[in-house]
């Protein structure tokens, strides 16, 4: 079966025929290609080709595929069971890896993906702040839940439009949206709404592409939420582990009041969480009365695999330098053959994420990254795939490098930027 077969027979029976809609490369005018398997920084399509995965499951796999650790804590546990409904101490384990890393929060609960992290964080900053008003950033995702499916409004200043069917106004209402690396915009915001006691951020942002928050900024705005009892919620699901160990914290030194984590803490299965200080968290049922549950929460199978990577993660020394390294090795090179074509490009690297922008303006918030050529980077995705690399099939979404990458791989890499540039502006 082709891959073009394969999407064919997808769409009969499952809308767009995906189960995200990003991964249907409608962004990039093409079809996707079906999987059949993936090793280390490979993945290989039911046709027989391999690709150079930037993507690595959109983060979760900071080891490349079918870590040879991860796979065998996978096995082991899975052989003991694939559910229990009732706790086991591998899920106490997992809590304990990541309040180390984490030390200002004392209390973790596990959840089975980072939309429902938000989703329960936002529930528990509202039960706390006893105010049903949120902000959140324009560009900044957090989740597909109906209060953060909200786009700006006409200004920055009124409440947002909602950005799906089927969210209710009445929900919309209550989410406001400020932009990005601009203060002065949720200044404006709470200075005219008194029913806000919940913002939340993607301290690093990496669904409008990546797109950092200056620190001054982050600064500024924990300062707002501490001088107005506001509940501060760094949504660390993708940065987490991924721009740095401690993600944002590692970098700004930023603490939050309630951090949401996914993707890397599952290595790959469905897991994610949220935690907070003891005094927050003790609002959550069966403690107190925020109601938060779930069939799969703490699924063993996903808590080993979070466990084997944090652990590897642990002991790998000089792990994020590494990858780093690498990230910056490509953007470089992309840069310096972007410029040999007269072709305009920004990019930026945190840890093991990396962006980069077909613009020739400095990328700060939503607004700045729109300025994209989407047509030329339509043209440059579907290049690269054609030589074997596969990138996020979307200017807004951040790529990422994982250890089974090697400095070859990155050349390999450049070398195909090198002939998809040379052809896109014929
Ligand atoms: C991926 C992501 C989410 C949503 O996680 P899912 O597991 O896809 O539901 C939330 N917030 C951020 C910052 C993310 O990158």
């Amino acid at each position: 079966m082709t891959n073009l077969q394969a999407f064919k027979e997808a769409k009969k029976v499952i809308p767009g025929g995906v189960d995200s809609p990003v991964r249907a490369f409608g962004n990039v005018g093409s079809h996707p290609f079906f999987v059949k398997s993936a090793k280390g920084a490979y993945i290989e399509d039911i046709e027989g080709k391999k690709y150079l995965d930037f993507v690595q499951s959109w983060g979760p796999l900071i080891f490349g595929h079918c870590d040879e650790t991860i796979e065998k804590a996978v096995i082991q546990t899975a052989k003991n069971g694939l559910s229990f409904g009732a706790s086991s101490p591998l899920e106490t384990k997992l809590a304990n890896l990541i309040l180390k890393d984490f030390p200002y929060l004392d209390m973790i609960r596990f959840v089975s993906s980072g939309t429902e992290a938000t989703m329960s964080a936002i529930r528990l900053a509202r039960g706390y702040s006893k105010k049903d008003g949120i902000i959140k950033f324009e560009g900044n995702y957090h989740g597909h839940s109906d209060s953060l499916l909200v786009k700006a409004g006409s200004g920055a200043a009124t409440f947002g439009a909602t950005s799906s069917a089927g969210v209710p106004k009445s929900v919309a209402e209550n989410t406001f949206v400020a932009i990005y690396n601009n203060i002065e915009s949720v200044k404006e915001i709470l200075n005219k709404n008194d029913n806000i006691g919940t913002i939340i951020i993607e301290p690093i942002a990496g669904n409008m592409g990546l797109v950092p928050s200056k620190p001054d900024f982050l600064k500024a705005l924990r300062k707002i939420c501490d001088e107005r009892n506001i509940v501060l919620i760094l949504d660390e699901v993708m940065s987490g582990y991924r721009a740095s160990k401690t993600g944002s914290f590692g970098i700004y030194g930023i603490k939050a009041d309630i951090v949401t984590f996914g993707k890397v803490i599952g290595g790959g299965i469905n897991a994610a969480a949220f935690a907070a200080k003891k005094e927050i968290m003790s609002l959550i049922s069966p403690l107190g009365d925020v109601y938060q549950a779930g069939t799969l929460s703490g699924n063993p199978v996903a808590m080993a695999a979070g466990i084997a990577s944090l652990t590897k993660i642990s002991n790998t020394s000089n792990l994020y330098e590494k990858l780093e390294k690498l990230a910056i090795k490509f953007t470089d090179g992309l840069k310096k053959i972007a410029k040999e074509n007269g072709i305009s490009i920004q990019t930026c690297v945190r840890g093991s994420m990396f962006g980069y922008f077909f613009t020739d303006k400095e990328v700060e918030n939503y607004a700045d990254a729109l300025t994209s050529d989407l047509k030329l980077f339509s043209k440059f995705h579907t290049g690269m795939i054609n030589e074997g690399v596969f990138l996020a099939p979307s200017q807004f979404e951040t790529g990422f490098i994982c250890d089974a990458m090697s400095e070859e791989d990155i050349d390999f890499a450049l070398n195909a930027a090198k002939k998809v540039m040379s052809n896109l502006k014929k």
